[in-house]
């Protein structure tokens, strides 16, 4: 099962994509978390990509494209993935299709979280996250145990510096222009699902769950009718 999540930053994918891989044993596939792991380690992928994600600019299609390919080889024995962040604009999504065609799977669901843009900018100067595990918090939603220092790792909590509020308004104009179209291509193949990601964690988790158990369950056909 290949699931993808799209949503512009700071719409909580992140957060899901955590709970959901726990609860259906998918594995997870953040786009942004892999390269931001090259970037710590120095490797030459992390160094070629640094600064296009500093800039909050896209890193270029082929880089991104042979990364996603390395990391589905290796997960081959889950059940599946959870994509967050891949694809990013039309190129990515059709050479996601064809990957994914070559090895015989195919995309169950997309799910699109709807985020208001005051609430996005909120959110996102406000998120604070661990430079080992990833593990996001949130200086009024999600506070740590102790002041700075995740839970896990007890090592102190750094803000990203994509998350400064220009570079977030310049990848939210980015999401506009490359990703948003997206949607009318899955929704044009009846895999998309949209979630109101304004309400609260638990209330998100809960729809995408739904929507998960009711295509387990039932395949495509019911999955709206489970929600009611
Ligand atoms: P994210 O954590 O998903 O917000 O990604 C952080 C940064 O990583 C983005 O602003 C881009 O610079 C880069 N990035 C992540 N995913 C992609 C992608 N699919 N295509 C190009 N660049 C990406």
């Amino acid at each position: 099962m290949v699931i993808l999540m799209i949503g512009p930053p700071g719409a909580g994918k992140g957060t899901q994509v955590e709970r959901l891989s726990r609860r259906y044993s998918l594995s997870k596939v953040g786009a942004g978390d892999i390269l931001r792991q090259e970037v710590i380690k120095k490797s030459e992928l992390g160094v070629k990509v640094e600064e296009y994600m500093k800039k909050g600019m896209l890193v270029p299609d082929d880089i991104i494209i042979d990364m996603i390919t390395r990391r589905l080889d290796c997960g081959s024995e889950c059940q599946g993935y959870l994509l967050d962040g891949f694809p990013r604009n039309q190129k990515q999504a059709q050479r996601l299709d064809h990957l994914l065609e070559e090895r015989g799977e195919k995309i169950e669901l997309v799910f699109n979280i709807e985020v208001s843009e005051p609430e996005l900018i909120k959110r996102i100067s406000g998120r604070r996250v661990c430079t080992k595990c990833f593990r996001l918090y949130h200086i009024d939603y999600r506070k740590p145990r102790v002041d700075e220092l995740c839970d896990n790792c007890g090592i102190p909590l750094i803000q990203r510096e994509d998350d400064r509020e220009e570079v977030v308004r310049k990848r939210l104009t980015l999401y506009r222009e490359e990703t948003k179209p997206l949607l009318e291509y899955y929704r044009c193949q009846s895999k998309l699902v949209d979630i109101n990601g304004n309400s609260h964690t638990e209330e998100v988790f809960r729809q995408i769950s739904a929507y998960i158990d009711s295509h387990l369950t039932h395949g495509s056909h019911s999955k709206k009718a489970e929600l009611k």
